[in-house]
């Protein structure tokens, strides 16, 4: 199974927003632009909101069977482990292995010299087509590397055994995942964690590291956007001189998990496919949520007072709900609105705080991060919620649509 060159992902929490998010798929198209959909969704998301792994396949299936979608599609395991895999494998098509908790932790002597040994070849001064740069190397860079990532890669490792064992080796498509962490990954890490992924024979199709700077749920990049732009071109080279070197699958592409609404380094990523012609996987879980709530706040009447309930619980709750997401939040509690203030608000009041409009006066930052992270709330609303989706379901689908289509879609691919 070989995934296309532009694929993207599409989270949907409550699993109703799959048409809205197909229609932005196929206004891409009619553009020329060719981007494959897939609906991914971690096993903590399934957890939060008590849906199971199947009904993330049953809306991908509807809405492609109702919207007459002609390509390929997938359903993504997101941020899988060995703890948790079994419950994805029969519905998923897409697995994400997430090994960034066994980045640092200790592989044995003997891995690690044969490691060293697989990798000796690019000791000395190493050249990168594309890269201006070179890098000096030597048997203790390898070590170190590996001392750090090399059995994060041998966990990978036993997960896409695995799945070879119970799916077929050419039955799915497997991404590795090490953005969950505090340190970026840099492109000469990239290239030695890649190398182990080949001695290891993974044959991954996309590689999401962590990328320099903060990725805070819902808001814009925080960090120095010309060094992304450095580390990601460098990173595009490493993966094309590692295919080549390695014989990893040609069409291995870097994957970024958003965590919504990167704008600002969309550009620089635009450029990149321009210039290098490489393929990208974006990957955004919680800015659908969020358009959700943009979406029953804008309808008024019982959609508005919704949407005013989730702030008002997320914001009682609010220390419970950040606690998991503390290292990709920043929320500044002066800036949350007091309820009193809320409860007045007009629609358009609602919706301009919360939609991510950089530059909007009314655009706040704080409100839609609690909110981002505030999505327990509305799984425990129940029906009350979910019936509300279906109540607004058209004006909510028209703000999924035009989000992710005038919001991601245009500036990164277009
Ligand atoms: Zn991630």
């Amino acid at each position: 199974m070989k995934l296309e060159k532009y694929s993207f992902g599409v989270g949907d929490r409550f699993g109703h927003q799959g048409k809205a998010q197909l229609e932005a798929m196929l206004e891409a198209k009619k553009k020329g632009i060719h981007i494959i959909p897939v609906w991914n969704k971690s096993n903590r998301e399934h957890s939060i909101i008590g849906t199971v792994p199947a009904d993330t396949r049953s809306e991908a299936d509807a809405a492609v069977k109702a919207m007459k979608w002609q390509g390929p599609y997938h359903v993504d395991a997101d941020h899988i482990n060995l703890g948790n895999v079994e419950k994805f494998v029969n519905v998923s098509d897409f697995f994400t292995i997430d090994v960034a908790d066994a980045i640092g932790k200790p592989c044995t002597t003997d891995s690690l010299e044969q490691f060293v040994r697989f990798c000796k070849k690019y000791a000395g001064k190493l050249s990168i087509e594309g890269i201006d740069r070179s890098f000096k190397v030597t048997d203790d860079t390898i070590r170190a590397i590996g001392t750090q990532y090399l059995h994060a890669v041998e966990e990978a490792a036993v997960i896409y055994r695995h799945l070879v064992d119970v799916k077929g080796k050419d039955a799915f498509i497997t991404e590795v995942s090490m953005d969950e962490t505090n340190s970026p990954q840099t492109p000469l890490e990239m290239f030695f964690i890649l190398a182990a992924m080949a001695m290891k024979e993974i044959s991954a199709q996309t590689i999401a590291p962590k990328f320099t700077g903060r990725f805070n749920k819902g808001v814009d990049y925080v960090g120095d956007v010309s060094k992304f732009e450095v580390e990601f071109n460098e990173d595009v080279a490493v993966i094309a001189f590692a295919v080549k070197e390695f014989g990893l699958p040609q069409n291995l592409k870097l994957s970024i998990h958003s965590g919504s609404d990167k704008f600002s380094i969309y550009k620089p990523i635009n450029k990149a496919l321009k210039r290098f012609g490489c393929g990208l996987h974006v990957k955004t879980a919680g800015t659908t949520w969020l358009e959700e709530v943009i979406g029953l706040a804008s309808a008024g009447g019982e959609g508005l007072t919704i949407a005013k309930d989730v702030y008002a619980h997320a914001f009682e709750k609010r220390q419970a709900l950040c606690e998991p997401y503390a290292t990709v939040i920043d929320i500044d509690p002066a800036k949350l609105p007091a309820l009193q203030v809320v409860n007045e608000w007009s629609a358009d009041e609602f919706a301009n705080a919360l939609r991510h409009v950089p530059g909007h006066p009314a655009y706040n930052p704080s409100l839609r991060q609690l909110i981002h992270v505030g999505y327990k709330v509305a799984a425990q609303m129940g029906k009350r919620y979910t019936d509300a989706l279906k109540t607004y379901e058209p004006t909510i689908a028209e703000c999924v649509r035009e989000n992710i289509f005038n919001r991601h879609i245009l500036p990164i691919f277009a």
